[in-house]
Parts: structure tokens; C-alpha cells; sequence
């Protein structure tokens, strides 16, 4: 349970060279391009003065956040949990979001050894578009494609109702080209609750953060780590009470969290991040403190 650099290549970025090793498991931090969201959002109902002190914003009271794909190698499969911002936002859509460093999921694989075709499973924790813009990608062609051909696509059940069904709020953030020919490739799968993927790969339904929020249990030989998606978007947030203005399910989240976070406090369990722009991964004591960090 140890986290050091891959094999060194002078133009590897640093945030590829972060890896998460848990013994016959490894996670590694993809950039799936960044960018900034007010910080009263970030933090819902919690007052400026407590969370500037964590997560200072600025002069516009922005907030700079990753997103941040995980890449997990177990000894058989290559899978992503979350996909990123992708390729197809527009202009105006960029300026709104304030992306900075763009999306460069497939450089990143490529950096690491592997090609899209080499990725068998996609875990979507859920379908805002910070997470699944990268399910499909524009191609040289002017076309879309599923970044990821062969890989099965996991989402739960009620998230794809919600997908499927939007209203006045969820298309905000559920945006359908970024499923566009997903279910006719055949390569979605839908789950209902709790599932093991491959060996020592699980997901939970959570919800909370959407109605059918998804969390993933990683178990290697030497380590575990829970990855809580949007349950916990940054070490920031591990207050239960302190929780975004984009969570859907207040109440439902803080039962979770409360629940949740304690569960996984525990020396040998990681918890990972994927919006967190100044930690990777984290353990926590049973008061909630860092104990030890990626960063
Ligand atoms: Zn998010």
C-alpha cells in the first residue's frame, strides 16, 4: 500500500506519475481538463468564512477543481471510473465553466502504455457531464465515437432512467450527446444496487448526489481505496454537513456520509478523489483527520 512514480519518461506529466499501487492493483490520475465553479456552490449552505479558510477562492469567488479520471489496472482488466470534461464542449460552454487545461484522457493512456481499445470497463459514478464528457469523443472526421470501444459501460439503473428522462434541472447537467449511441453499441450496462465488476472491483448505489449515484470499492492485495465520486468531491468536504449546491438529495447525502465515511476509516482503505486539486488520495483517522496523503 504504497503510492510511487511509474516508469520514468522525461515527458510524462506529473499527475501520470502519482500512482496509487495496492499491491496486484495500481490507480493512476488521468486529466480530463479542469476547470472553475463558484465557491458558494462548492460548499451549499456552508458560511465563506469556514470554507476559505479550506479552499481559498478567487477575486470573482471561483474555485479551481480537477476532473480527474481514474485509471485502475488490476491483473486482467483495464478499467476508468469517470470520464472527464471530453472534447465536445463549446466555446461558450468552456467560457462558462472556465476550463483551463483541456481534456487529454487518450495522451494520458497513451503516456502509460495503453490505447483506447485497451480499456474494458467504464464505471460512470453518475451522468453529469464533468464525468461522463468523455464517454464519447469527436474524432478526426468531424463524427462522434465511443472513446472507449470495447469497454462495457456501468451505470446504474436509476441514473439511466434519469438520463433518459430529464427535466428542467437535470438538463443542465445530463447532456445526451454525451450518451449519443451508447445503448445501440450494446456496450452499456445497466446495474441495479450493488454489483462486483471484475475481482476486486465493486460498486455501491449510493445516491445522494444524484438519485442513482454510484460509488466503487477497489480491493487489491495490499490496499484498499473507495472511490465516493461526488459523495466526497474533495478532502474538503469530508464534514458530512458540508455538501454542494449541486446535490440533488441533501438529506439522503448526509445519511450516506455519515454512514459512509466512518465505514472506510479505517488504516488500510484509501479514499480517492476526483475534483480535489491539491490531494489524489487520502486515509483518515476515525476523527475524520489526514492522516497520510497523495498529493
Ligand atoms: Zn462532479
Amino acid at each position: 500500500m504504497t503510492f510511487n512514480a511509474p516508469v520514468p519518461s522525461p515527458s510524462m506529466p506529473s499527475l501520470l506519475m502519482t500512482q496509487l499501487d495496492l499491491g496486484n492493483i495500481t490507480i493512476n490520475w488521468l486529466r480530463g481538463g479542469d476547470f472553475e465553479v463558484d465557491g458558494g456552490t462548492l460548499f451549499g449552505d456552508v458560511p465563506k468564512v469556514l470554507w476559505q479558510l479550506e479552499s481559498p477562492a478567487d477575486a470573482d469567488n471561483f474555485i479551481r477543481l480537477l476532473n480527474a479520471p481514474l485509471l485502475v489496472r488490476t491483473p486482467e482488466f483495464n478499467i476508468i471510473i469517470d470520464t472527464g470534461l471530453g472534447n465536445k464542449l463549446t466555446e461558450k460552454q468552456r467560457q462558462i465553466c472556465r476550463v483551463g487545461r483541456p481534456w487529454s484522457v487518450v495522451e494520458d493512456l497513451h503516456a502509460l502504455g495503453l490505447k483506447r481499445e485497451d480499456i474494458q470497463y467504464v464505471i460512470l459514478t453518475h451522468g453529469d457531464y464533468d464525468h461522463t464528457g468523455g464517454v464519447v469523443m469527436k474524432n478526426g472526421s468531424g463524427g462522434a465515437e465511443l472513446t472507449f470501444p470495447r469497454a462495457k459501460h456501468i451505470l446504474q439503473k436509476k441514473e439511466w432512467y434519469d438520463i433518459s428522462h430529464l427535466n428542467s434541472r437535470s438538463a443542465q447537467s445530463y447532456f445526451p450527446e454525451n450518451f449519443s449511441g451508447l445503448q445501440a453499441s450494446g456496450m452499456l450496462t445497466v446495474v441495479d444496487g450493488n454489483r462486483q465488476i471484475v475481482e476486486g472491483v465493486a460498486v455501491r448505489l449510493t445516491g445522494g448526489h444524484t438519485r442513482g449515484h454510484q460509488i466503487v470499492e477497489i480491493r487489491g492485495s495490499g490496499g484498499c481505496a473507495v472511490h465516493l465520486g461526488d459523495v466526497l468531491p474533495t478532502h474538503t468536504h469530508a464534514n458530512p454537513l458540508w455538501i454542494m449546491a449541486y446535490d440533488n438529495f441533501p438529506l439522503e447525502l448526509i445519511e450516506q456520509k455519515e454512514h459512509l465515511l466512518p465505514s472506510y476509516r479505517k488504516p488500510n482503505w484509501w479514499f480517492t478523489f476526483y475534483h480535489d486539486i491539491s490531494m489524489k488520495a487520502c486515509r483518515l483517522d476515525d476523527l475524520g483527520k489526514v492522516v497520510e496523503q497523495v498529493a
